[in-house]
């Protein structure tokens, strides 16, 4: 059952026509592990998302699948035990998007662990997140650490410690949960705005209106329960439900850089102390570039349109340029940037750095479930607990019967690579099966799409003229992952936005022309396309004066 941009009348209609046992509201990742985990429960599901997929905080992490080290810092031990065995189940069902990076924990002087709280705090990390024996971490003097990392600070180093975290793609990963969702059943959405919550007449939610934001128009949804999954706009839907009591959120923003390797040219993932304020910054390579990041302030702006400023990207520069002194980097340096808010829950004289990651559920008396908080590593097991509450209810007030969660055992779109011992060896036999195509893209490839990526292939193959594997990829993302427009696919459909921003300027008109052709879309439409494209081109890099003025014309 395929997620088609191009079936969305029919999803439309089937959206007012039925009554569903859950609507979701967000398409982030804690949305979309909450309309898997209700799909494969047998139940009947809707999610709905305001924007695209993913647009939210889920793009705008460190795409880091991870134990949470710094929580342990916090002597946060459930959520570290937790996030360490959820990191275990994902590297099984979605092997093509989560994989091993060693990381490089330098010691300093004057940073926030010594040599033996550090061997100790990562044996502890191993430990509770039930880490393999071959992957635990190791120590390293000084001379070994230089030269694990010839570029950190000499004169500061005291040693340093190997461990492994996993690298993801947060925005990949939610189009993958979504289409497994999609196919068991679940009804999914883009551009539906949920823009009033229903009453029933004993005044309890009984659906929502949706605005359906590319054609205007609305559709009345009937559900039993909702579930507010928007992240960091869950407040906004319990201010409308006049529910939002007590516990509130508390938007903390935090930015990334991009640089090209040869500015940075690191030789694995680091993560650093910043002496100056005591916090630990991650530079993470990544193909032709390195990323890092991230900052973490109180941010009262606005939701929807959140940018890296000249002070952010001062701060991260300034990180980096401490502990590799060599490299001086400077603000031209920096290719792309990308800012997300956590939606934290708010504690009284707390700093951003150190409020609570923990989830937490809210019921309010219209028996609306909010969830607030989290990661992204934790999200199938905050979705259980939000099916649980949920399932809960509808047993006693439906008779539903209580069935538990099966997600641990499910294998996400494109992670089904069986008959192949790793995802490497089943890029190698692709290579192999597809010689007419680059070895290294179709590398890619299988790291966005997994075992779709054949489909991707198989297409290319049939195509005469040049950009074969480009437009063929475009073409599966309308009509498999229901995407729209050239940010879609630029920003979160392919990850180009932010790893490949210098190479756009020759491609876009590629991708914009299948787009037009394949939604046959008039050349207003196509010209607002693009409009919203260059918005996100140059906001990207908003903290340089000269591309602010073209987000303000754009
Ligand atoms: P979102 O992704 O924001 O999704 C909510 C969605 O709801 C949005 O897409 C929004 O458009 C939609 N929505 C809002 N209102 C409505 C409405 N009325 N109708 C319909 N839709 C609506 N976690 C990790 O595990 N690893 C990391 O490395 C990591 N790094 C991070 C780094 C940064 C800088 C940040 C900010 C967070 C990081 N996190 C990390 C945390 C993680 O990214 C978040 O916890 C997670 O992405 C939140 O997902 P969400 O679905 O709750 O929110």
């Amino acid at each position: 059952m395929s997620l088609s941009a191009l079936d969305r009348e029919q999803y439309l209609n089937q959206l007012g026509s039925e009554t569903f046992d859950i609507l979701v509201v967000g398409g982030g990742i804690t949305g979309a592990g909450i309309a898997l985990d209700a799909a494969s429960r047998g139940l009947k599901v809707a999610l709905v998302e305001k924007g695209d997929f993913a647009c939210g905080t889920s793009s705008r992490s460190t795409k880091l699948i991870h134990g949470g080290l710094r929580y342990l810092k916090q002597l946060e031990f459930g959520i570290v035990r937790e996030t360490g065995q959820e990191r275990a189940i994902l590297y099984k069902n979605a092997p093509h998007i989560v994989y091993p990076e060693k990381m490089l924990l330098p010691i300093i002087k004057g940073g926030s662990l010594g040599k033996k709280s550090t061997s100790l705090g990562l044996l502890v990390y191993d430990l509770l997140a039930g880490v393999e024996r071959k992957e635990r971490r190791y120590m390293l003097d000084k001379t070994e650490t230089l030269k694990a990392e010839p570029l950190l600070r000499e004169e500061i180093l005291k040693g340093g410690g190997m461990y492994i975290e996993y690298r993801s793609d947060d925005a990949r990963l939610v189009i993958e949960v979504l289409k497994s969702a999609k196919n068991l059943g679940a009804l999914i959405i883009n551009y539906a705005k949920v823009s009033e919550l229903k009453y029933d007449e004993k005044g309890q939610v009984s659906g929502a209106k949706v605005l359906d934001e590319r054609n205007g128009r609305t559709v009345e949804v009937n559900a039993l329960k909702v579930i507010n999954a928007a992240g960091p706009w869950v407040d906004n839907l319990r201010q409308a439900d006049k529910s939002l009591k007590n516990k509130r959120l508390h938007l903390t923003k935090g930015v990334h850089i991009v640089v090209s390797k040869e500015k940075l040219p690191i030789q694995q993932a680091v993560y650093f102390d910043v002496p100056a304020d005591k916090r630990m910054v991650f530079a993470i390579p990544r193909n032709e570039v390195v990323y890092v990041g991230t900052t973490d302030t109180t941010y009262k702006g606005s939701t929807d349109e959140c940018f890296a400023t000249k002070e952010d990207v001062e701060y991260i520069l300034s990180a980096a340029n401490y502990i590799f002194p060599t490299v001086k980097l400077k603000p031209s340096d920096v290719v792309s940037t990308w800012a997300g808010l956590r939606p934290l829950i708010h504690e009284d004289g707390k700093s951003p750095s150190d409020l609570s990651r923990k989830d937490e559920i809210f019921i309010s008396d219209s028996g609306l479930i909010s969830m607030a908080g989290g990661k992204l590593t934790g999200f199938r097991k905050m979705a259980e607990r939000a099916v649980d509450t949920a399932l809960k209810q509808l047993s006693t007030s439906h008779g539903y019967t209580f069935k538990p969660c099966v997600t641990a055992k499910l294998s996400i779109s494109g992670g089904d690579i069986q008959g192949y011992p790793s995802v490497g060896a089943y890029e190698t036999a692709l290579v192999t099966e597809y010689p007419k195509f680059p070895g290294k893209e179709i590398m890619s490839l299988v790291r966005k799409y997994g075992s779709n990526a054949r489909k991707i292939l198989d297409a290319a193959t049939e195509k005469e003229g040049c950009d074969k594997l480009l437009k063929s990829e475009v073409a599966y993302a309308i009509n498999e992952e229901m995407c729209y427009t050239l940010s879609d696919f630029i920003v979160r459909r392919s990850g180009r936005m932010y790893f490949e921003r210098p190479s756009l300027q020759s491609i876009y008109p590629v991708i914009q022309n299948q787009f037009t052709e394949t939604l046959h879309l008039s050349s207003e439409q196509a010209a607002a396309d693009l409009k919203e494209f260059m918005k996100e081109y140059y906001g990207v890099m908003a903290f340089c004066e000269k591309n602010l003025a073209k987000v303000d014309l754009a």
